[in-house]
């Protein structure tokens, strides 16, 4: 992460995206870059596709859209507009702070809530707190979840991986806030990063503390590195755990994790959801599994 934050404003001519082979039909992000300067973070291969690089570029220079607003509100008052459900921060974090100066994903939610359609939110920030009313009242007219991506609660770990992130433990409180005022919100255990938080005393710490704090339900995934992601990443290894580095190479020849380790740590998280009771509470929110998909697509 840089220090000096470069915001840029620029206009976009849609807001909504198109998505196919996905649960949802359109994703929407009011910024590009993100302030939280996730090393792991999926999204800067998006830099690599427009000749910015993904390593500070993505952290350091955060483009503002600001007519998304206006744009939205258009693209859904066509007649041929179905209120599909509406993935937001598919590529970048909607409550970075900046999302305290321009509101953006604040309008979004509001346009959206007046045409009766559902939003899945993805975000490591706190300030969705701030929009508790209005993700309410769209979890009564159409639905409304907020997944809280939790890697880690170690805070040597959680600093150097999520180096401008709000604390893990701060987002479990919103999102306990959100599930007292009926918002269907839960935690990403997202990615499980190996070598570094797939320890069973990681996992657990998460998944134990997602069930005190009231999680909806808890989804996972391990990390995968596309490109773009991956330089930035190895290169970070390089740099700070050489070891691991050396292992990455092994590990990540393409860029999944070998198949039967991401079993492997998926059934202990499992195991774990037993344990702390959150498969039940899943079963009372049938949308996990198209949560889950969703992380296919998301800047976890
Ligand atoms: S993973 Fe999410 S919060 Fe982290 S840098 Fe990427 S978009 Fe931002």
């Amino acid at each position: 992460m840089t220090n000096d934050v470069r915001y840029e404003e620029t206009e976009c001519r849609s807001a909504l995206n198109r998505v196919h082979g996905m649960d949802f039909k359109w994703s929407l992000n009011p910024y590009r870059g993100c302030v939280h300067g996730c090393h792991y973070c999926f999204a800067r291969r998006y830099n690599s596709y427009a000749d910015l690089d993904p390593g500070n570029d993505f952290s350091g220079l955060v483009f503002v859209k600001t007519n998304v607003v206006d744009v939205l509100k258009e693209e859904l008052s066509l007649r041929s507009w179905v209120s599909e459900t509406v993935a937001i921060g598919t590529a970048t974090d909607p409550y970075q702070p900046i999302e305290g100066k321009y509101r953006l994903t604040r309008g979004c939610l509001e346009a959206l809530a007046e045409r009766h359609t559902p939003v899945r939110i993805v975000t490591r920030g706190t300030m969705a707190l701030r929009d508790v009313d209005v993700l309410a009242d769209m979890a009564k007219r159409a639905g409304a979840s907020v997944c809280f991506s939790v890697t880690t609660l170690d805070h040597d770990m959680w600093k150097e991986l999520e180096p401008g992130t709000p604390p893990p433990v701060q987002r479990l409180h919103v999102m306990e806030q959100l599930v007292k005022a009926g918002v269907s919100a839960g935690v990403l255990l997202a990615p499980i990063v190996p070598g570094m938080t797939d320890d069973q005393e990681s996992l657990k710490a998460v998944v134990e503390a997602a069930a005190a704090h009231g999680a909806s339900f808890l989804g996972t995934r391990v990390l995968h590195l596309q490109q773009g992601t991956k330089e930035h990443f190895m290169h970070y290894l390089e740099t700070e755990h050489p070891r691991l580095h050396h292992a990455y190479q092994v590990l990540y020849p393409a860029e999944f994790a070998p198949k039967q380790i991401q079993q492997e740590i998926r059934e202990r998280v499992d195991d774990l959801k037993d344990t702390y009771g959150l498969r039940e509470r899943e079963h009372n929110d049938m949308s996990l599994a198209v949560r889950e998909r969703q992380l296919d697509l998301m800047a976890v």
